[in-house]
């Protein structure tokens, strides 16, 4: 049977290369979207996918669309929790609200969108999690507390049901890129932009497709052995142990 896979943030950036190469793997893929409803529409047309909306920090949304998409698409076996969203500030200057945007956003919204889901991956005994987090998750980054923590916090998470899944045929991984040429990063000074690059031995920014290239890779039955394991993915920028 023709495999489902749900990805968050999936009709943008990343998430839009990940549901491109999952659907040209042969899944049926679902992306979700916060607000964009322009470009999901756009997505559709494109790659071919069922697109949802649903905000993944609010659980109740997160809910009642899986219910949603296991009536009209299928159980779900492969969901890579991919949307995340910015707020930088110093801490001395934060707000509450950037810090519990991020966190509900980034980190909360895997609680979300996974435990809808885990029932049906252990009834079924086959699942992947693929969660991506972030170089920042593992290094800290000035004026990033409240994403470095979400980010750190997703390979946290990661791990801990890696170990709770693993007899269950479920699989759970994160992967944490560098600088990807996205959206998000287009955004940035271009002056901060090219000191960055400086700092990447391979020279050059990631591409979304070789983020969806490892999504690919994981989400493969034939990578059944590899959970809990944080793939990074960053041009050599950080080289974590
Ligand atoms: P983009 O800003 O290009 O896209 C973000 C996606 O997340 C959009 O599809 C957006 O939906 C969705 N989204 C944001 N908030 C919500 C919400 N509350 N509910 C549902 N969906 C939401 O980001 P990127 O593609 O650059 O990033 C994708 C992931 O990769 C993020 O988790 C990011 O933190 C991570 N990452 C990115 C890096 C980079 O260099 N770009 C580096 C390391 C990690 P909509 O289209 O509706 O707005």
């Amino acid at each position: 049977m023709t495999k489902v896979a749900v990805v968050t943030g999936g009709t943008r950036g990343i998430g839009y290369a990940i549901s491109k190469r999952l659907k040209e793997d042969g899944y049926k893929v679902v992306g979700l979207y916060g607000g964009n409803a322009e470009a999901a529409q756009k997505c559709e047309g494109e790659i071919g996918i069922k697109t949802y909306q649903c905000d993944v920090s609010n659980a109740d949304q997160c809910r009642e669309v899986l219910a949603k998409i296991e009536d009209e698409v299928g159980p779900v076996d492969v969901l890579v929790n991919n949307a995340g969203i910015t707020r930088d500030g110093a801490f001395h200057k934060m707000e509450d609200d950037q810090w519990e945007a991020v966190i509900k956003t980034n980190l909360d919204s895997a609680y979300n969108m996974t435990r809808p889901v885990i029932d049906g991956m252990r009834n079924r005994s086959f699942g992947r999690i693929i969660n991506i987090s972030s170089i920042n998750g593992q290094k800290g980054q000035f004026g990033q507390t409240n994403y470095s923590a979400a980010k750190a916090g997703l390979i946290g998470f990661t791990r801990a049901l890696a170990m709770e899944t693993a007899r269950k045929g479920i699989t759970v991984n994160a992967i944490a890129p560098g600088y990807i040429a996205t959206d998000m990063v287009a955004a940035m000074d271009e002056k901060v932009l090219d000191s960055i690059v400086a700092q990447i031995p391979v020279g050059r920014l990631g591409t979304p497709e070789e983020v969806a290239h490892a999504v690919s890779f994981l989400a493969d039955e034939r990578s059944g052995f590899i959970t809990g394991a944080t793939i990074s993915q960053n041009g050599g920028q950080y080289i974590a142990a």
